[in-house]
């Protein structure tokens, strides 16, 4: 776990981490009343942090919050999900592959990349 978090990130973490799928800002709030959270101010500072330091991510199409599947720092310059949209379960993936032929595209395009997210709805294997 990493050491220098404020006690809010912290537990904004824990709760991505324990969640079996992707929260919201508001359901977090809800899980960390007992812990004194009152206003979604609170959650939003904590994940803007989280955020940058890449331990949660932000999936766009669902406006929830993931924590990083990888407990080491694994490069965020893509990073691949694949969202169930039957059990929302989330999958976090990096391709090498995907990333480098993005990169020639921003590279030949003069487009200047900060981050790139892919999301891919469908079924898991599971419910498929
Ligand atoms: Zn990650
Ligand atoms: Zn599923």
């Amino acid at each position: 776990m990493t050491v220098d978090l404020t006690k809010n990130q912290t537990l904004v973490l824990n709760t991505l981490s324990r969640a079996s799928g992707p929260l919201s800002a508001y359901t977090i709030l809800d899980q960390l009343r007992a812990e004194g959270f009152r206003a979604p101010l609170q959650v939003y500072r904590a994940l803007e942090k989280l955020l940058e330091r890449g331990l949660v991510h932000r999936l766009e199409s669902l406006n929830a919050f993931v924590a990083c599947a990888h407990d080491h720092d694994h490069a965020h310059g893509l990073t691949a999900f694949a969202i169930c949209e039957k059990c929302g379960q989330v999958s976090e993936f990096s391709d090498e592959i995907v990333e480098g032929r993005l990169k020639d595209w921003a590279g030949k395009s003069g487009f200047r990349a900060a981050k790139t997210t892919i999301e891919i709805r469908g079924n898991c294997a599971n419910c498929a």
